[in-house]
């Protein structure tokens, strides 16, 4: 199974060509194939079997009907959710990472591979503005970068309050429009959510002194999340002001940025993130906005030693990772230990394009946002809801139910001319386009906006 056989020798052939083919495609279609669970279990013939089988078999049937049957979130025409756009050196270095198992979970290990993830995390600590101890680790997504953190944030207020407060239940600020992921950690770490009314969905300051002031137990909130750019508008958060009144009250202030903490990179909206230098932790996913491949999450504390003392596993066979003072070993620093190197591809492209090469990316998806705005507002039977801030642009089509939406929606997939499946504002069914991908065109925009005539 591991031997360099002919089989090995032609199968390197056909999956390199495969995804060399991919690569080269440009526009990258949109792709819909069947989605019938009976269908592609017929497809798929028993595969795996007892017994093997050709690669170009194997790889035919993925090719064939598989592949088609994933949507693709890197297609300029993918508008929904949030996009992917992976540059083509970050995709070629990822193979890279595969093809060499790299792995990056202790310095005497992969040192080569964790100072260039650390060198792209200095980056990014560096744009928010985070002092010179900070740092981190890359961890598979957003989600697992809020859980990491608040876990450390949950841990630092027990040691706070020490043992007359044992086994209280913590609590932590959020606001209505944060991030699903964060009411998941916290129902994993068994803390309660203290819901801080904000203002036009946007978590403030004064919000937050509010929530403490009225709160019979202020005692027990652990932590503060503000969002650098929701997901579903691309709000953010009074950073300056939450993190404030985070520091009056002690409180560990996290900024989740998953999706906007992209936006650090563009001038044109840098001075909305101001206060985000406070920031005990911070996570940003490059697999959203920074361009990297799937996946890929950036974990930063401005104290990492705290995370450290939080998150390091113990185990005797581990003990010669831990015991070499100054070394960095990234799986100390969030629930994880063996980890893919998975900031290297996203360092591997920084360093071939340049970093203002990604700015003006980020920055062409923000004017895409403010001109699709405009064309909205310029066509009756259609409303803006909210000015855009980042790339997401939500927008109403007067009369319409949620149905009319969906089927909408239905039809620009079929006819592969865009993934734009509705959305909610406020409860009620709307439309939104989520910018990110530099090759989605106005010329895109407005054959969707037409098709809502
Ligand atoms: C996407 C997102 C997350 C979750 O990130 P994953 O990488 O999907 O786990 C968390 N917070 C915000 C604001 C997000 O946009």
């Amino acid at each position: 199974m591991h031997s360099m056989d002919p089989t090995t020798e032609s199968m390197i052939r056909s999956v390199l060509a495969y995804a060399e083919n991919r690569l080269r495609l440009d526009p990258v279609p949109l792709d819909r194939g069947s989605t019938e669970p009976a269908k592609l279990d017929a497809a798929l013939k028993g595969l795996p079997g007892p017994g093997p089988h050709t690669p170009d078999q194997v790889l035919g049937v993925w090719a064939s009907v598989m592949a088609p049957a994933v949507i693709s979130a890197d297609s300029p025409r993918f508008l929904g959710f949030i996009p992917a756009a992976p540059t083509k050196a970050s995709l070629l270095f990822d193979m890279l990472v595969s093809c060499a198992s790299i792995q990056g979970i202790s310095w005497l290990e992969a040192a080569g591979a964790i100072h260039a993830e650390n060198v792209v995390l200095r980056l990014i600590a560096d744009r928010a503005g985070m002092p010179s101890s900070a740092g981190g680790c890359f961890v598979s997504g957003g989600s697992a970068g809020n859980l990491s953190a608040l876990v450390v944030a949950r841990e630092v207020a027990k040691r706070k309050a020490g043992p007359a407060a044992a086994g209280r239940r913590w609590r932590v600020a959020v606001s209505e429009d944060a991030h699903s992921s964060i009411t998941n950690t916290l129902r994993i770490c068994e803390m309660d959510a203290l819901v801080v009314r904000s203002d036009d969905h946007r978590l403030t300051g004064d919000g937050l002194r509010a929530a403490l002031a009225a709160s019979p137990d202020p005692g027990s909130v652990a932590a503060v999340v503000a969002t650098s750019g929701t997901t579903n508008a691309g709000i953010i958060d009074d950073l300056a002001g939450v993190a404030a009144v985070a520091r009056e009250h002690q409180l560990w202030f996290h900024v989740d940025g998953a999706y906007g903490g992209a936006g650090l990179f563009a001038p044109s909206v840098r001075a909305f993130y101001e206060g985000i230098e406070h920031a005990d932790s911070f996570i940003v996913d490059p697999h959203k906005w920074l361009f990297a491949p799937f996946d890929c999450a950036a974990l930063l504390y401005r104290n990492p030693s705290i995370a450290k003392s939080v998150h390091t596993q113990d185990a005797s066979y581990l003990d010669v990772i831990h015991d070499r003072p100054g070394e960095w070993n990234p799986t100390d620093y969030a629930y994880h230990l063996t980890r893919r190197a998975r900031g290297l591809p996203l360092w591997f492209s920084l360093s071939v394009y340049g970093v203002d090469a990604y700015s003006e990316a980020i920055e062409t998806a923000i004017s895409l946002a403010r001109e699709a705005a405009d064309e909205i507002q310029s066509r009756p039977g259609l409303e803006l809801i909210r000015k855009p801030s980042l790339g997401v642009v939500l927008f109403r089509r007067h009369g319409w139910e949620a149905a009319q939406y969906t089927a909408w929606a239905d039809k620009l997939l079929e006819d592969q001319v865009a993934f734009i499946p509705p959305s909610a504002w406020e409860g009620e069914t709307v439309a939104r386009f989520a910018f990110l991908h530099p090759h989605t065109t106005m010329d895109l925009v407005r054959e969707i906006l037409d098709r809502m005539d």
